[in-house]
């Protein structure tokens, strides 16, 4: 296209490429949801009609994208953690960024009447989110960062469980609810759910406690002898460091897409604090 005298202004647009050989985890947040959540009239301390329409518009994005290989979310936040040598978007912060939360903003309006079917959306308090992209050199670095998230949702969601049971159980106000837990550990919440309550926060819901973490099985289908086999296949690329290499070359980036649609996608509700979460799974 022929260029105006005008064009001289593109030069304004700066672009972040994203630090080659980091891992991107990309954190939408749903915008003002506390008051969001009320006018709505969401169940407290927990609806679990809003967490499952975070987990679908979560599982419709990472279906979208092969290069998301693990996200985590609880409450109205969803983490999506990118294969390390992702070249989605040439690593452009704002077209990551931009693109991951209109979808999911997209996806969560849409699939909004399915789990409020009797609580339509209002133009005037529609659903909106933001987002950011952070960058993390190392695999513990990515594991601590998810243990960050799942901490941070046990924590809340004890706190929560506890100022709810006291409001509606306990009949305090909400200021005399927040009065009695300043200053409280963990220990004193449980022992005011079980000796006031007879509530044991042990058996509360695994999504309330833990989160939901989503990723894929890519051994899911096959025999053994499969499994045998690409683990060889697999140490030999390593090995020479192909299989890392950011230029795959079409068959081999064929062989990796295949390999992903066949997966089977893991939703679940489990600790992943522990070593074990991490050995059982291939993610690095
Ligand atoms: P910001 O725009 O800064 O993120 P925010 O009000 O969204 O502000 P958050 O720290 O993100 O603040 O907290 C989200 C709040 O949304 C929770 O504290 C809770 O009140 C509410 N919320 C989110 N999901 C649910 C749910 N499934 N059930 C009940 N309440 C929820
Ligand atoms: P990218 O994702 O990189 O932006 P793109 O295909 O959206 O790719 P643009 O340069 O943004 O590329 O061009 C938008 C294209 O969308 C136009 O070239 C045109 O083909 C189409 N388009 C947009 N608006 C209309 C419209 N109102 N009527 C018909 N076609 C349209
Ligand atoms: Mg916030
Ligand atoms: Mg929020
Ligand atoms: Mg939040
Ligand atoms: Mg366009």
């Amino acid at each position: 296209m022929a260029k105006s005298r005008f064009e001289y202004v593109k030069e304004f647009e700066k672009e972040n490429y994203l630090l080659q050989n980091c891992y991107i985890i990309i954190r939408i947040d749903g915008k003002n949801f506390h008051k969001f959540s009320k006018e709505y009239q969401f169940e407290k301390p927990n609806d679990s009609r809003a967490l499952n329409l975070m987990n679908k518009a979560s599982l419709s994005l990472f279906s979208k994208f092969n290069d998301v290989i693990m996200a985590y979310g609880d409450s109205d936040e969803y983490s999506f953690l990118l294969r390390k040598n992702t070249v989605l978007y040439e690593r452009r912060e704002s077209k990551l960024n931009s693109i991951f939360v209109s979808f999911f903003t997209a996806y969560y309006n849409h699939y909004w009447n399915e789990f409020f079917p009797d609580n339509p959306l209002d133009v005037n308090r529609l659903p909106t989110f933001d987002s950011r992209c952070i960058l993390y050199p190392s695999a513990e670095n990515v594991k601590d960062y998810f243990k960050w998230r799942q901490v941070d949702c046990h924590i809340n969601n004890l706190y929560n469980t506890t100022f709810w049971t006291l409001i509606e159980k306990g009949k305090l106000s909400p200021k005399e609810a927040e009065n009695k837990l300043i200053g409280t550990l963990s220990s004193d919440k449980n022992e005011i759910l079980f000796s006031q309550f007879g509530i044991n926060y042990n058996n509360e819901k695994e999504i309330y406690k833990k989160g939901t973490i989503i990723t894929r099985d890519y051994n899911y289908n096959k025999s053994n002898k499969e499994i045998e086999n690409e683990n060889e296949n697999e140490n030999k690329n390593k090995n020479t460091g192909k299989i890392f290499e950011v230029n795959l070359t079409e068959r081999q980036k064929q062989r990796e897409n295949k390999k992903i649609k066949r997966a089977k996608i893991l939703i679940e509700h489990i600790d992943l604090i522990k070593d074990d979460f991490w050995k059982e799974k291939s993610i690095f």
